[in-house]
């Protein structure tokens, strides 16, 4: 039994066997296999060669064509690494006589052949070794798609193992054959942490390398609430675990007996609690968890993982959608954030070296307006078939707002000449996520209908903390007197213009501060479904005054500690013991 401490990424706990996910490395688990499955293995091994050399064949092609046939040939070393006759021979007498899976023996071949490669005194062979590399990753690719596409036919649901999941690996997942998720990478707002807690998945994250110490198939425990893995436990661990397991659903039936109904504080303050969404399968958690409409509806995953941009029309009936589906509550359709951490994995849209801070969200799509145009009319026509509102991400000042905006007036314009319906009176938000809009949030407020506070970037902007860095993780504070500065001058600002002002970052979760945030004044709270339960919860059983005394208190004190010890406290005394408990700060 072997114990690991990662970050906390969603809560609950789960209990099952490992299936692992690891595409971007050349190192691969080693699995004993059976005599009768060596001619399978070398059978996978050829048809992997064959697959991989189509693969470079046509992107050695589009080269060739687009650049020059000079350029095309730099792909010799990759054809000449999957035919040569020692590399196959020693993955194949690998199989054989060591009885390991296809992947071992190939990332094992591979290694001795870079490492006779260093060896040699030649520069020209020596700088191949990136080429092998290449090469030897993308037959590991090869042979591991196949393998992940076989998710969807396991028997039980499986603990996910990845160094990380980019946003389409995460797509791609069937959510309904997962236990768990645990990353080596990633921080409380990175991409598979609001996932899972979206899905309400338990999930571990920035737990270092446990993706090369762990093996498929062991048996895992992931304790989303404390941040702990358990590799290969005891039998007494698990049954301690599987009454815990016991207890926390049955205190989330007891929570959930309340009636859902609307968010209004003791003293009669009401307030909006929607949530967040990306994924279409996450409509029904939205009504399972009584949320009031959607406040962040991320439109990234139609673009990532595919070969082609989606077209407006595709756009227009995604949308359209979840507009229909959602009425009368209100849908809030974001712009999307490519970059960051969610790439378009196109030739032109290159890799960055710092992506939070380069050519993302807004700027990207100011930069591509035949892309931005696309998705606006998207928008603009699905209005017509719900309660739509538009939001755009990552705006740093009113230049791009208002650029932005513009692009609106000439889609509506176009649409208005076409004769296609939409919301004459759409709404149009801007998020507030970078410093320099937070402190400029009374300019912004004069130019959109309302804010959406995006706490995820604007911490990590604000506290200068890569936010998917398990490095720096413990840096990343919410309740940093800085950050609640900032968000006390956006309210403030939104107030003098009289527009209203949300949050959907994923800070209004968190029970104490989501209690500091309705005392200072915010209108509405965005958060993954299954957390809009707890939070209506919480603000059904304070009163505004208490929220606003205890907001002004929090803020004159010095460290993020300070503040969430005193709200932690303010909370104990004013509400029952089970719920406080239950709330679990
Ligand atoms: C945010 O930044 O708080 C946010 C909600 O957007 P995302 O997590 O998609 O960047
Ligand atoms: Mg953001």
């Amino acid at each position: 039994m072997v114990k690991y401490k990662g970050i906390v990424a969603s809560g609950g706990v789960g209990i099952g066997e490992t299936y692992l996910i690891r595409e971007d490395e050349l190192f691969v688990p080693k699995k004993k296999i059976d005599y009768s499955k060596i001619s399978r293995e070398i059978y996978r091994f050829e048809e992997a060669l064959i697959k991989t050399r189509r693969q470079i064949s046509s992107i050695q092609e589009k080269i060739s064509k687009e650049i020059g046939f000079d350029h095309g040939r730099i792909f010799e070393a990759h054809f000449l690494v999957l035919e040569d006759r020692m590399l196959i021979e020693d993955v194949i007498k690998q199989i054989k006589n060591n009885r390991v899976n296809v992947e071992y023996a190939f990332s094992q071949s591979i290694k001795k052949y870079i490492d006779t490669l260093l060896k040699l005194n030649d520069e020209y062979l020596r700088e191949r070794v990136v080429d092998i590399k290449d090469i030897a990753r993308r037959v590991i690719k090869v042979m591991l798609k196949e393998k992940s596409a076989s998710l969807i036919n396991l028997k039980n649901k499986r603990v996910i193992v990845a160094h990380d999941l980019t946003p389409s690996q995460t797509a791609d997942i069937p959510k309904e054959k997962v236990v768990a998720f645990i990353t080596d990478v990633g921080g409380r707002t990175s991409h598979t942490a609001i996932i899972a807690r979206s899905l309400g998945i338990p999930a571990v994250v920035g737990l270092k390398n446990i993706s090369k110490k762990i093996n498929e198939n062991d048996k895992v425990i992931v304790d989303g609430f404390s941040g702990t893995v358990i590799v290969k436990p005891s039998k007494k661990i698990v049954g301690d675990y599987k009454k815990k397991i016991a207890k926390y659903s049955k205190e989330i039936k007891a929570a959930k007996k309340p009636k859902i109904g609307k968010a209004v504080t003791k003293d009669g303050k009401q307030i909006d609690v929607s949530a967040n969404i990306e994924l279409p399968e996450e409509l029904n958690l939205v009504k399972k968890y009584g949320a009031d409409g959607i406040g962040l509806y991320r439109t990234e995953y139609i673009f990532l993982g595919k070969r082609k941009l989606p077209t407006e029309e595709e756009q227009y009936k995604a949308y359209s959608n979840v507009a229909k589906k959602s009425k009368p509550e209100s849908v809030i359709i974001r712009t999307i954030d490519i970059g960051g951490d969610k790439f378009l994995s196109r030739p032109d849209v290159p890799q960055e070296m710092s992506p939070f801070l380069g050519w993302r969200a807004i700027r990207f799509c100011l930069a591509r307006p035949a892309i931005f145009k696309a998705q606006i009319r998207a928008i603009l026509r699905a209005s017509a078939e719900g309660n739509v509102k538009m939001m755009f991400p990552m705006i740093s000042g009113v230049e791009e707002l208002l650029k932005a905006k513009k692009m609106v007036s000439l889609c509506k314009k176009e649409l208005s000449g076409e004769k296609k319906k939409f919301d004459k009176n759409i709404k149009i938000g801007a998020m507030i996520e970078v410093p320099s809009a937070a402190l400029t949030a009374d300019v912004l407020a004069k130019e959109c209908d309302f804010f959406s506070i995006g706490t995820n970037d604007l911490i990590q902007y604000s506290l200068a903390v890569d936010r998917a860095n398990e490095k720096v993780a413990y840096l990343y504070e919410p309740g940093h007197p800085g950050v609640l500065r900032l968000i006390k001058n956006i309210i403030n600002g939104a107030y003098g213009a009289k527009i209203w002002v949300g949050m959907c970052g994923e800070m209004s979760a968190e029970p104490s501060l989501a209690f500091l945030l309705l005392g200072l004044g915010l209108d509405e709270f965005s958060m993954p479904p299954p957390q809009v339960l707890k939070i209506k919860e919480l603000i059904q059983r304070v009163t505004f005054k208490d929220a606003q005394a205890a907001a002004e208190k929090a803020l004159n004190l010095s460290t993020a500690k300070e503040i969430e010890k005193y709200l932690k406290g303010r909370l104990r005394k004013l509400l029952d013991k089970d719920f406080f408990n239950f709330l679990n700060i």
